[in-house]
């Protein structure tokens, strides 16, 4: 197996639609393993309220720990400056990824702004891209993304649906500020370190 998934995420917490996307695409596609990146900066919410990086990154780890083929990568939070998919692919195309083809995974509302994103047409020559979907999702919206993209990068972009994407990030963020139970949205150890350090409860250490 040469393949190797990038799983690209903010993860303001992780959960487990998250996981569950990521191992629908590891078995769907045959991939060697899925490497989380946890954004550092996003360059996309540099004026947002974003849960600092160590936290985010920490959690990651906690909800992977027990998978095999699961691992965490630190490339980003430990980069300098906003956090380019473009320079992170580049990165790991020169060190652990070496020779292997690189699947970057994330939410296909993210994919639909790619042409967005810092160097977008250099992307395709690093990586094709999977776009996590919940089923029943808009297959005209996805086409769109031809026009804007060319054919060309187009036929680089998957479109995968999976189960369980109704939890959200920005749901799990709410519920604890308002005291709501978020047990069996995220792993065990993920809620007791939100529960532990205050986070999305308004405390302090929360945010950069
Ligand atoms: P986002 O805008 O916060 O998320 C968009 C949607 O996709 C949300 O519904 C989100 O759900 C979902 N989602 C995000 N990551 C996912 C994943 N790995 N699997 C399944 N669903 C996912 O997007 P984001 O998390 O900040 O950014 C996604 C990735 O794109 C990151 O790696 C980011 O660095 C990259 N990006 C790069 C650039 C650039 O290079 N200029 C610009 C923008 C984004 P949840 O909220 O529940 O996660």
């Amino acid at each position: 197996m040469t393949a190797i998934g990038v799983m690209g995420g903010t993860f303001d917490p992780i959960h487990f639609g998250h996981l569950r996307a990521a191992e629908e695409v590891l078995q769907g596609f045959g991939l060697e393993r899925v490497i989380f990146v946890p954004a550092g900066r996003p360059p996309h919410k540099l004026h947002s309220e974003v849960t600092s990086p160590e936290h985010r990154y920490t959690m990651a780890k906690l909800a992977t720990v027990d998978h095999l083929r699961f691992e965490v990568s630190p490339i980003e939070i430990q980069r300098e400056g906003p956090s380019y998919t473009l320079d992170t692919l580049r990165e790991l195309r020169d060190s652990v990824c070496k020779g292997k083809t690189l699947y970057f995974i994330t939410g296909l509302d993210a994919i639909l702004e790619i042409h967005t994103w810092k160097g977008y047409k250099q992307l395709f020559e690093l990586a094709n891209f999977i776009a996590v979907t919940r089923p029943g999702y808009s297959v005209e919206v996805f086409l769109t993304l031809e026009k804007v993209l060319g054919p060309e990068c187009f036929s680089k972009v998957h479109p995968f649906p999976v189960t369980l994407l109704a939890i959200a990030s920005r749901d799990i963020r709410r519920r604890v500020r308002e005291g709501e139970s978020i047990r069996y949205l995220v792993p065990e150890p993920v809620r007791l370190y939100i529960e532990e350090h205050g986070l999305y409860s308004g405390r302090a250490d929360e945010t950069r």
